[in-house]
């Protein structure tokens, strides 16, 4: 048990706003008995979908439906859960919750379920944050990304370099107490090799991440280029082929439900730039001004040339705007009209890293502007076991790398290696929500969804 146990009752629809078949109002509260009899008329058995009718304080029926109960500590918040499914009107559903706020519970905050659920200790911070993310999820690699960290498999991760930690931490104790300093060698040589274990395993489960949180981030790429290069075409090529994955069934839901554009599961952003020119007119200067906020914070620049326009070669500004670190591709358009071969080479000096021919009109190079743009970012996963991760965790872990790396170093100090696997475990807990979780909590959990 973490903190102190939430006392108040909280209620929110859960369902998104709208119409819909079915409607989900949920409380959770420390003892909801009184409660869910006022409401019901009786409790339902535990955890045994009931079919009820909801009564408002006048014994009237605001409707009916199936009602859940969860008794503490069996549920997701760890606290007494009901669970009201209803019709999904809004309307209905806004008289269901001003009822159950009439009984004594109070609007929920964004996040605030989940947020119970790890205080009650039922999951861990960075599962927390899978569920929100898979939520979030915009493409279906992301989507199952988050799902393997909601059921435990980053945090399992996280554990076990724990656990290699407190073993080597063992060892260290151990040999302080060795009055011989034969065996005191053989201790620290012991050490530094489970250590060096350690590392690896926390170097591959960093890869791991960083492919993760480049899954959910997204590749953020800006198109440049004189005006009539086709980066309007080039746009539409990239989405035409993605577009599809829509689903519309006719009766089931109103709403097209749209993934974003995307490169192998990687959510891509696309900006189409305005006509890159150094001018006087100053709403062009605007112009130029977000085309270069756009360009630094870009993972990648399309620098788009044409091959019917030769005059129109507006690389030297685009090289002039990307600062060093944000990495330009050369992109060749139009090669249908010389009847030229797609292709990709690596640029020949450091600030164009690729250069692709291709045509935004047939398509024909696409797929090699999307290898290019794969391997710029880094992304070398297929996706099958790559887990969903924040910044925050790269952060975590790459400062547990940082200390294993200082504990390496330590020579005969072993009360400094020590010390610095507590560090790399203490960073790791950051992950799981063990330490420093003050400032953490507000943030995370204020970016969910209501009733979530
Ligand atoms: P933007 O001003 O850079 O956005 O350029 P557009 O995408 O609007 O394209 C300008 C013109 O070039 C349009 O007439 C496009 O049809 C044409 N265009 C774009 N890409 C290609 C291409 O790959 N091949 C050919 N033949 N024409 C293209
Ligand atoms: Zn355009």
């Amino acid at each position: 048990q973490k903190g102190e146990a939430p006392r108040e009752v909280i209620a929110a629809i859960a369902t998104a706003p709208g119409r819909g078949g079915i409607g989900v109002v949920r409380v959770s509260g420390p003892s909801l008995a009184a409660f869910v009899e006022a409401l019901l008329g009786r409790v339902p058995a535990p955890r045994m979908a009931t079919f009820a009718r909801f009564h408002d304080a006048h014994g009237a029926v605001i409707d009916e439906g199936l009602a859940l109960f969860f008794p503490a500590p069996h549920s997701f918040t760890g606290e007494d859960v009901l669970e009201l499914h209803g019709h999904g009107g809004p309307v209905v559903l806004q008289l269901l919750l001003e009822r159950c706020l009439g009984l004594g519970a109070r609007l929920a905050r964004p996040g605030e379920f989940t947020e119970r659920a790890f205080l009650s200790g039922k999951i861990d911070l960075a599962q927390a944050e899978a569920v929100a993310d898979l939520i979030d999820a915009s493409t279906r690699a992301a989507a199952r990304g988050a799902a393997r960290s909601l059921t435990g498999e980053f945090s399992r991760a996280v554990r076990a370099l724990q656990e290699r930690l407190i073993e080597a931490r063992m060892w260290v104790e151990a040999s302080l107490d060795f009055p011989e300093e034969d065996l005191e060698l053989i201790a620290a040589a012991r050490i530094r090799e489970k250590v060096g274990e350690t590392l690896s395993s926390l170097d591959r489960l960093l890869e791991n991440a960083r492919q993760g949180a480049l899954l959910r981030r997204g590749l953020h790429v800006v198109i440049a280029g004189a005006p009539n290069v086709g980066k309007s075409s080039l746009l539409n090529a990239l989405m035409g082929e993605e577009r599809a994955i829509v689903t519309d069934i006719a009766g089931t839901t109103r709403d097209v439900l749209r993934e974003a554009i995307q490169i192998e599961g990687i959510p891509l952003y696309v900006i189409d730039t305005a006509g890159l020119r150094a001018t006087d007119d100053p709403v062009e200067r605007i112009g130029v001004a977000r085309t270069r906020e756009a360009i630094s914070q870009a993972d990648a620049v399309l620098a788009l040339r044409a091959l019917d326009r030769p005059e129109a070669a507006p690389l030297k500004e685009v090289l002039a705007l990307a600062p060093p670190e944000v990495p330009v591709i050369e992109v060749v358009n139009k090669i249908d009209l010389t009847g030229e071969a797609p292709r990709r080479e690596a640029g020949e000096d450091g600030r164009i890293r690729e250069r692709v021919w291709l045509s935004a009109r047939t398509g024909e190079g696409l797929e090699l502007l999307r290898a290019a743009l794969l391997e710029v970012a880094g992304w070398h996963a297929h996706g099958e076991d790559v887990v969903l991760a924040r910044e925050r965790h790269l952060e975590a872990l790459r400062e547990a790398r940082r200390a294993l790396e200082a504990a390496l170093e330590t020579g005969e100090a072993l009360e400094l290696l020590a010390e610095e696997l507590r560090a790399a475990h203490r960073a790791l807990g950051r992950i799981l929500g063990e330490y420093d979780i003050e400032d953490l909590l507000g943030e995370i959990f204020s970016r969910f969804c209501i009733g979530k």
